[in-house]
């Protein structure tokens, strides 16, 4: 059985004042649960996240992380830096570190295992863009991402690991893709990934991204193969974000 999962992506928003009282929010209203429930703010309040997760059934994560161990990368965080700070998860290959930063697949790889090898669980981020599903390539798209991590970490980095499927032409759009669409790209990751190892596979936590709200997120969660969320927009309002995590129970 799969713990579902639901992780708030807060990208590039709000200020101290504002992540702080959404942390606090969080926290106060998480409901000792099935769920487990993360929240990814920007570096600069992860310290602020550790006190005031503290003891509490929140965990968290980073939005990026270095391929690299340390050294010269002036602007860069590494993996050891993020467990100083308990991070527990990283998102690595999102849609946006692809597009707008020009992270490629091989980049994503590298992040992966950078986190992995600290004990850090990657949320591998893979998806297509609009003109790739009209183009009738979504398979592909998310079988060359997927293979660029699974050939260079192998199979069993993916024990510890999360995949989030996000068409990028769902992201901040409010067009959810349909529970149907989405069921059939997570059960195709899964195969995927069975192929390489049934056990990991059937273990493997997929969970979906793209304009999740407290009003779409059960009927998506219901399937079968969609185990809980990356949520965007709806991660910076408590209430939203909360009514989310408990569909997923
Ligand atoms: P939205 O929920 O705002 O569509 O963002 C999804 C996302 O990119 C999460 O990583």
């Amino acid at each position: 059985m799969r713990q579902p999962f639901v992780a708030g992506n807060w990208k590039m928003n709000g200020s101290r004042e504002t992540a702080t009282e959404l942390l606090e929010d969080v926290v106060q209203g998480l409901v000792s649960s099935h769920c487990e429930a993360a929240v990814c703010p920007p570096y600069v309040y992860l310290a602020d996240g550790l006190r005031i997760a503290k003891g509490s059934e929140l965990v968290l994560g980073a939005q990026n992380v270095s391929e690299e161990e340390s050294g010269a990368f002036t602007g860069e965080v590494s993996a050891s830096m993020l467990q100083d700070f308990d991070c527990r998860y990283v998102i690595v290959g999102h849609s946006e570190r692809r597009g707008l930063f020009g992270e490629s697949d091989e980049t994503v790889a590298r992040k992966f295992m950078a986190a992995a090898r600290q004990g850090l669980r990657p949320i591998l981020c893979v998806g297509e863009t609009l003109e790739e599903r009209e183009q009738d390539v979504t398979e592909q798209v998310i079988r060359r991402q997927l293979d660029a991590v699974l050939n260079a970490a192998g199979v069993h980095a993916f024990v510890e690991a999360v995949v989030a499927y996000e068409p990028v032409w769902a992201i901040g759009t409010g067009q959810t893709a349909s529970p149907e669409q989405a069921q059939a790209v997570h059960a195709m990751i899964r195969a995927r990934v069975a192929e390489a190892d049934d056990t990991i596979a059937d273990r493997l936590r997929i969970i979906y991204g793209g304009s999740v709200k407290a009003g779409n997120a059960a009927e998506l969660f219901a399937r079968p193969d969609i185990d809980g969320g990356l949520i965007g927009g709806a991660s910076l309002d408590a209430d939203s974000f909360l009514s989310i995590c408990e569909s997923a129970n």
